[in-house]
Order: structure tokens, then sequence, then C-alpha cells
């Protein structure tokens, strides 16, 4: 059979440590026999990044804007034991925080549902997928420790030299202050990626704050949310047959675990902090779960959630074996290839990615799995694979499909 062709260039980040291993591996294994890979390559691995000044995911995030899709490899964000691990330059920044800088992105996290790992609540069937705005409240806040009696106000002055004054509170005794912000534009931004998501899905999308309590600041969450809606995405909901709503924070908390799942559930950067990792744990594994930044000007870069999964790398480099769950990034890479197959009017390349998906699920439901499944799993009879092991089985269960 004839290789797929791809016309556009995907823009490929590599990665560090197990997840560079297994990198190769899906490549050599699941990907080139199928497929001419057409890829731009940027190597963000920590070595490469420090030989140029981190110049290279600049470059990366450039090119992911240019093409309008990338898959990336998870990678080390530096910290102190790392600069002397690696002999590093300086402490650079989070690979992720770059990128996501650069496109202005929101993060979309989505689960891999399988048969025999089941989400701890019950009536969960369909993926619910969390997006977390990624800018300001508590993270970008300002806070005084009050020492004692006095007044606590808050104080905008226009660049016109305008002011507006209000009391926060007339402290008897000691206690704390916090003041917060965001801006309409970064609000605007993160409306547009959630709706654009939504609508890729075809899922309905869920928004909530707590704007009964917060009159103005989740307000102002809430109203550009339903602007944009009307004035741009209405239209575009009705005719896929979805929809938008927002409801309030505790409510929508109490709807999601009655719910079945199936759709989007947009979250303010708090919210979204904690539920992500409620949304993580009780869905099963964090190497099930994929990770999406997409602009607002809908450009698309995938990855799995999980980090480099630095313990099972320093056993692979002494040479044990490993069993590390590639099934976050074999998703990568079928998401950013069936984006890429969308975009250039490619059905082949689709086709392919929905077998590659649909070949890891049977593969797992048919009772092979790597070892932080075998753990957790209800199927009866299980085969715990070893990495290569398992990206091999899925191969098998491929070329079964893929002819
Ligand atoms: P991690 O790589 O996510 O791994 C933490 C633990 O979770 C592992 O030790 C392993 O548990 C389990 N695990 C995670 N992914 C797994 C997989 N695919 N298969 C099997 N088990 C898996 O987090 P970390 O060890 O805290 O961080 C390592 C490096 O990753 C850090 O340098 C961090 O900066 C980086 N990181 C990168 C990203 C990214 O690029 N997006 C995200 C997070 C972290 P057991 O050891 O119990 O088997
Ligand atoms: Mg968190």
């Amino acid at each position: 059979m004839d290789k797929i062709k791809m016309q556009t260039p995907l823009v490929e980040m590599d990665g560090d440590e197990m997840t560079r291993v297994i990198w190769q591996w899906i490549k050599k294994d699941l990907l080139e026999p199928y497929i001419d890979l057409n890829t731009e390559y940027y190597d963000l691995g920590l070595v490469h990044r420090d030989e140029t000044d981190d110049q290279v995911t600049i470059d990366s995030a450039e090119a992911t804007k240019k093409y309008g899709v990338a898959v990336k490899c998870a990678t080390i964000t530096p910290n102190k034991a790392r600069i002397d691990e690696y002999h590093l330059k300086k402490m650079y920044k989070s690979p992720n925080g770059t990128i996501r800088a650069a496109l202005d992105g929101t993060v979309f996290r989505a689960p891999i549902l399988v048969k025999g790992i089941e989400p701890y609540v019950r009536t969960w069937k369909k993926p619910i997928t969390l997006a977390r705005h990624a800018y300001g409240d508590v993270y970008k806040n300002v806070e005084i420790k009050v020492p004692g009696a006095g007044k606590a106000e808050l104080v905008f002055t226009g660049a016109d030299g305008q002011e507006v004054r209000q009391t926060i509170f007339d402290f008897k005794g000691s206690g704390v202050i916090q003041g917060m912000h965001n801006t309409d534009e970064s609000i605007e931004s993160f409306a547009r990626a959630c709706f654009q998501y939504a609508l890729d899905r075809k899922e309905d999308l869920w928004f909530s704050t707590k704007d009964t309590i917060s009159k103005i600041y989740d307000a102002q969450f809430k109203d550009i949310f339903q602007n944009l809606y009307d004035t741009e995405y209405r239209e575009k909901f009705e005719a896929n047959g979805i929809e938008y709503f927002y409801t309030l924070i505790d409510d929508a908390v109490a709807r999601v675990m009655k719910s079945e799942g199936g759709f989007v559930w947009a979250c303010k950067n708090y919210d979204g902090d904690v539920m992500s990792d409620m949304m993580a744990s009780s869905f099963g594994s964090l190497a099930m779960m994929t990770s999406i930044l997409v602009s607002p000007s809908g450009v698309y870069e995938y990855e799995a959630a999980h980090g480099t999964v630095q313990r099972h790398y320093y056993k692979y480099l002494k040479g044990e074996a490993t069993s590390t769950n590639s099934v976050a990034t074999i998703f990568a890479w079928t998401g950013a290839l069936r984006k890429r197959g969308e975009l250039d009017g490619n059905e082949r390349l689709q086709k392919f990615a929905d077998a590659l998906d649909e070949a890891v699920i049977e593969t797992i439901e048919s009772g092979k799995m790597t070892g932080d499944l075998a753990l957790i799993t209800t199927l009866p009879e299980v085969t715990k694979l070893g990495t290569e092991e398992f990206i091999l089985a899925v191969r098998d269960t491929l070329d079964q499909k893929w002819k």
C-alpha cells in the first residue's frame, strides 16, 4: 500500500527523557511505516534549548503560528537540580509557558476513555474536556498583610488622572487583603478559544463563575462570553446542534457529577486549576490525558498532559525493563495529524489517525496494557507489557485494520 502523503508540514517539537525515547518508537513503529511524515523538526530537548539559549522554543512557536498545527513531546522545566544535572547556562522558562504566551492560547485537557479503565464517577460515559483560563486572577494577585487597625481602599487612577475609590474594609485589628485583575482582551481570547474548540468537537460548551457574589468581576466574564456567543457563535452552534450555556460554578459542579460527559467545561483560572486535577484523577490515569493548546486565531498544539516520566527514564538508562504508558503521546500525534488532515482536506491522513486511535483502544481492551493501567483495570485477564512491547502490540492491531 502507498504511504500517505502530507501536503503541509506538521511542526514537531521533540522533548526529554522517557517521552523522548517513546517519541522515536512511535515514529518508527506506528507512523513512518504508513505515512511519508512531513514535519518541520524542532528539538526542544533541554540540551538543545541550552545550546540555542532557548531560541529553538521561540522558533517552534513561530512555526506553529505559520503552519497552524504542532505536536509536542513532554519537556523538562528546569529547576535547580536540572541546572546541575545538565550544566545549564541559566534557568530557562517552561517551554509550555513560552509557547502558550506566544500563541495566546487556552489549554484543553481531555481524557481518553477505554473499557476496563472506569471513571470513578459511574455516570460518566463520555469524556469531559476541561478548559482553564490561563491568565490573571489570583495567579497575578497583590497581597498585603494588614498589621492592625486602618482603612483598606481600592483605588484606580485612569491615564487621564481620574480616580475611582472604594472602601474595601475598615479594619479594627489585623488581617489580610488581596487585589486581583483580569483584562477584557484576555477574557475574550479565552472565550473565543472555548467556542472554537467546542465547535471543532461538536460538543456543548458550559461556562461557570460565581457572578451572584462577584457582581462586577465574574459578571464581566459572563457578559463577554454571552456577547461573543450572540454576535459570532450562536448560528454556528445551532447549525451543529450544540449549545452554549452559563451556570453558577456550584450548580456546574453538581451537574457535572450527574452528567454522562461529552461536553467542554470552561473554568476561570483557579476553578480550572482545581477542577482539572480532580477530573484527571477521577477519569483514572494521568497517562490517559491529552492536552491541547488552542489559540483564538485557530492554531493548535497537541501533547500529553503528563511530564517526561523521569523515574522510568533513569531505569531505562540503567538497562532495566520499563513499562511506560505511551497512549497520551500517541493521541497527541493522532490529534495533530487529524487536524493537519482536516485543514489540508487530506482524508486518508484523517482516517489513519482514527484507525490508530482505535488500534490503541482495542489493544488495551483486549487486555494488553502497560503497568500503570494493569494496576487499576477491571478487566479479568491482563498482560502487562514493556514500553516498546505495548507500542508493537498496537502495531499488530493496526495492521489488522489498515490494509
Ligand atoms: P511525570 O513525568 O508526569 O511523572 C510523574 C509520575 O506519574 C511518574 O513517575 C509515574 O509514576 C506516573 N506517570 C506519568 N506519566 C506516565 C506514563 N506515561 N506512564 C506511566 N506512568 C506515568 O511528572 P514528574 O516526574 O513530576 O516530572 C518529570 C519532568 O516532567 C519534570 O522535569 C517536569 O518539569 C516535566 N513536566 C513536563 C510537562 C510538559 O512538558 N507538559 C508536564 C509536567 C511535567 P510512577 O513513577 O509511580 O510509575
Ligand atoms: Mg493544579
